[in-house]
């Protein structure tokens, strides 16, 4: 009998041990291996996806950067880093560094937020419905970790005719030599 409790005892250790210290439910998300394009390396590259709790992105990220990144938030136009930077170099991802904008796509939208009309690749990001605030939008993340960015719209400039509104909290900007995206 008392043998039976022991391993009852043990049994209930080990299944919690095995549950990790996050219990928010993304514990139980693996970090997938993903091909995104690197602007520096000029072609695509092997990567992992960025899985964190919410406690380590907050922990982690500046306060507006976490509001915007994880919590869907948009920062007040003409407050960011980047709206009015026309410095040449790759915007990336502030939680995870995935390149994410090239300076030669950003153009001026008069919005008050940075505006591209495409990313790096189309790898790099990724889109989903939003239907908050009675507007039905599209959402722009990041793909290797998930982190939202801003909203992409249909009026934008050539070639492409998008308009990619993101938010700076969102971003890093890198100065370096960037060549004209390629047309894909
Ligand atoms: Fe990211």
């Amino acid at each position: 009998m008392k043998q039976t409790t022991l391993w009852v005892v043990l049994a209930l250790l080990i299944g919690l041990a095995g549950h990790g210290s996050t219990d928010d439910g993304r514990s139980a998300t693996m970090s997938e291996q993903i091909r995104v394009y690197s602007v520096e390396r000029g072609e695509m590259v092997e990567t992992r996806t960025v899985v964190k709790s919410d406690e380590e992105w907050r922990a982690e990220l500046p306060p507006e950067a976490y509001q915007v990144t994880r919590r869907h938030g948009t920062e007040r136009a003409c407050s960011g880093n980047y709206w009015k930077n026309d410095r040449e170099g790759v915007y990336r991802c502030i939680g995870c560094g995935n390149d994410l904008f090239v300076s030669t796509t950003k153009f001026t939208s008069g919005t008050g937020w940075p505006s591209f009309f495409q990313p790096v690749h189309e790898a790099n990001i990724g889109t989903e419905v939003d239907r908050s605030y009675g507007m039905v939008r599209t959402e722009v993340h990041c793909s290797r970790c998930g982190a939202h960015l801003g909203h992409v719209f249909d009026d934008g400039p050539k070639p492409t005719g998008l308009r990619f509104c993101i938010n700076s909290a969102a971003l890093e900007f890198v100065e370096m030599e960037v060549e004209p995206p390629p047309s894909r």
